[in-house]
């Protein structure tokens, strides 16, 4: 390392790490015995959850590439999965330009795979925190054209934002940055569909250090105040398609939707 080059920050496999457990989940390899730990505790439902949200930003994203969005700024990446955002929305538009930020030190140590894209495009991967919206604006500056629409995606962040750190705030301090004509993105573990499980889960998670805040539908769509509700509006995961084939009709408790910057 040079001299002034800032140490990188520790992978701790002491504690479970919500990046970790949704890659559990998902059936990946990036995770740690205390991951797979609060992972093999939690409700069979709790792996439906994390594979409907990532087809849902699946989904959401192809869509809006489709719809001529070449501007992606993704808070919350997690461990790459294949398909990764750019892979998606770079095979509508090449010349996509996503940046990525997570919080999580092992999402930086994988995030090669996320640097990878077309070579009409542009990825760019930042570690910074969603609680500190005026970094991540600055720093997707540098990369982004804020004069024109940028998709945000908060996909799976903020039920790990409690409602004492200003989950709304934060929220409406990143959208305020966003010209006219951008969208955000958004899904959500609900709390009011499936009660007794999100409860179960949101123990199993608190054992092992982590904190979760699910929330009704009305604190979800409190996140769309002021935009305009892209249709189907607020479903959960697996009813938000548009162009089919329409997904599985399943159960879900991940409230969904896509809306638009007036
Ligand atoms: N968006 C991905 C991953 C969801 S898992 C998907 O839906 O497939 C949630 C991710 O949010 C994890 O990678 C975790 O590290 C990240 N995260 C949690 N709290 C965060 C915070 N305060 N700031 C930034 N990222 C955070």
């Amino acid at each position: 390392m040079t001299p002034g080059t800032p140490a990188p920050r520790q992978i701790d496999t002491s504690t479970a790490h919500p990046a970790r457990v949704y890659d559990w989940l998902l059936g990946g390899k990036d995770n740690y015995p205390v991951d797979e730990a609060v992972g093999e505790r939690l409700p069979p439902e709790a792996r439906d959850a994390a594979r409907q949200n990532r087809a849902f930003m699946n989904r959401a994203v192809a869509w809006l590439a489709g719809q001529g969005v070449d501007q992606f700024l993704d808070i919350g990446t997690g461990i790459p999965t294949e398909p990764n955002l750019h892979q998606i929305v770079q095979r509508v538009v090449p010349t996509a330009r996503v940046v990525y930020t997570d919080n999580d030190p092992i999402v930086l140590r994988h995030a090669e795979a996320l640097l990878v894209g077309r070579p009409e495009g542009v990825t760019d991967y930042v570690e910074a925190d969603v609680r500190d919206p005026a970094e991540i604006i600055r720093h997707a500056r540098e990369i982004l054209d804020f004069e024109r629409p940028i998709a945000l995606s908060l996909i799976a962040l903020m039920h790990f934002i409690a409602d004492d750190q200003n989950p709304h705030g934060l929220v409406r301090d990143l959208l305020a940055g966003l010209p006219s004509g951008s969208y955000l993105v958004l899904s959500h573990a609900a709390s009011d569909i499936f009660p007794d499980l999100a409860e179960q889960v949101t123990a199993e998670y608190a054992k092992g250090g982590i904190r979760l805040g699910f929330r009704t539908r009305a604190g979800v769509l409190s996140f769309f105040e002021g935009l305009e509700l892209v249709e189907p509006g607020l479903v959960t995961a697996p009813e938000w398609f548009k162009d089919g084939p329409a997904p599985e009709p399943e159960g879900s408790g991940i409230y969904t939707a896509v809306a638009r910057i007036p």
